[in-house]
């Protein structure tokens, strides 16, 4: 008998390809980091959320290497069992420290945790309000917490303070990416603020693309404006700057607490080896530090922008290492992508459905392992392409 889903699935593989679509995966030869090897071929990359550097980073190749005798490589069981180790709980309490808030609560990654803390926190009888351009992590956290998921316009908090205006929820959360991760600019966390504060709401923050990068000591974005709030919930991914994989959420106690009984996703699920704890302890020695490393960054950053608004191309309104360059159409957006690759630079083409349709971008993202050779580099075969 004919399997009707089937057939239906490969018809709309063969669709997504005629437009452009189809996502297709890079294989990396190569260790993580601004040259690597795809194919055989050596190539300049600018596709990276690693924006530090620290993905290969010695101090935490070294921090693995001699945690690896002693702790082993899984974890064996979830945090409640038997798989939380002190590795784990020392980068919890240093994180905490590190950033300010009282307490801090290591995942498996981001988008784990974001599921977490909306779940945890609001159900049915609540609304979420989330940033029509927020990751999807949190659209899906919204969508599963099963509460009332009202969305706004990019940046709009005239209509954010209307929707939470008219709520009746009896819990309310507001969910926004700190810096927006494909048009690179930040999200007005102190106006954010004030609105939860106006209409008792959490603001659930989440800094994948800041911490690390923004802040004094790369505390990331809630350093940045100097927030603080016993309604902020704070996460951070680890994969990005602090080059190595998961993520921590930061908050009161009462909250951490909250969530270590009731956050499915962090219940039932192994915990993450704990030589990655080793390696993100040496990470916050390394981005506490960084200093130097941020200034190129910003270095880098203004060397690009100017660099491509002198060729006329359109950029966002963006400070951090997101640079985004708006090509519009799909096709046209492929074929930029394939002429850098063709002179030897991975830039990655952002479509829809990740953006919106008639927006699609080459993604740009600076690293500090970049030089400013690399950067003229991207200049010059953009000119040429
Ligand atoms: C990458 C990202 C996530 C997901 O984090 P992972 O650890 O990769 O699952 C969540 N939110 C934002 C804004 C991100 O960019």
């Amino acid at each position: 008998m004919a399997f009707a889903a089937l057939t239906e699935i490969r018809s709309r593989l063969t669709a997504l390809s005629e437009q452009g679509l189809l996502r297709q995966r890079r294989t990396l030869e190569s260790a993580q980091g601004v040259h690597v090897q795809v194919d055989g071929r050596a190539l300049l990359s600018f596709c990276s959320n690693d924006y530090l550097g620290l993905a290969s980073h010695p101090a935490l190749v070294a921090a693995v290497a001699q945690a690896l005798p002693e702790m082993g490589v899984g974890a064996g069981a979830s945090h409640l069992i038997t798989g939380h180790h002190v590795a784990h709980h020392a980068f919890e309490t240093r994180f905490a420290e590190f950033v300010g808030l009282p307490e801090a609560l290591l995942f498996s990654t981001g988008y784990m945790a974001n599921l977490a803390v909306v779940t945890a926190l609001v159900g049915r009888d609540g609304e979420v309000f989330g940033d029509k351009l927020n990751h999807a992590s949190l659209n899906d956290a919204a969508l599963l917490s099963r509460a009332k998921f009202s969305r706004y316009a990019h940046n709009d908090l005239a209509a954010l303070a209307r929707l939470m205006a008219a709520s009746t929820a009896r819990h309310k959360m507001v969910l926004v990416d700190a810096v927006f991760s494909m048009d690179g600019d930040l999200a007005d966390l102190p106006a954010l603020l004030a609105l939860c504060e106006t209409h008792d709401a959490w603001l659930l923050v989440d800094d994948a693309h800041g911490f690390g990068v923004l802040g004094a000591g790369g505390r990331g974005s809630l350093a940045h404006f100097n927030l603080h709030s016993p309604r902020i919930i704070y996460m951070v991914t680890l994969g990005k700057a602090a080059g190595v994989s998961g993520a921590i959420v930061a908050a009161e106690g009462d909250v951490i607490s909250w969530l270590l009984q009731k956050a499915r996703t962090y219940i039932y699920t192994t915990a993450t080896p704990p030589i990655l704890s080793a390696a993100l302890l040496a990470s916050l020695d390394v981005i506490a530090a960084a200093d130097d490393r941020r200034a190129h960054l910003q270095d880098l950053t203004a060397q690009l922008r100017s660099g491509l608004l002198a060729q006329g191309r359109e950029l966002l309104d963006s400070a951090t290492p997101i640079q985004p360059v708006i090509i519009g159409s799909n096709d046209a957006t492929l074929a930029l992508s394939s002429a850098l690759l063709e002179q030897g630079i991975l830039v990655p083409a952002i479509r829809p459905p990740t953006v919106p349709v008639g927006s699609a971008r080459l993604r740009i993202t600076l690293s500090a392992a970049h030089t400013a050779a690399d950067v003229a580099q991207l200049l010059n075969a953009m000119g040429n392409a």
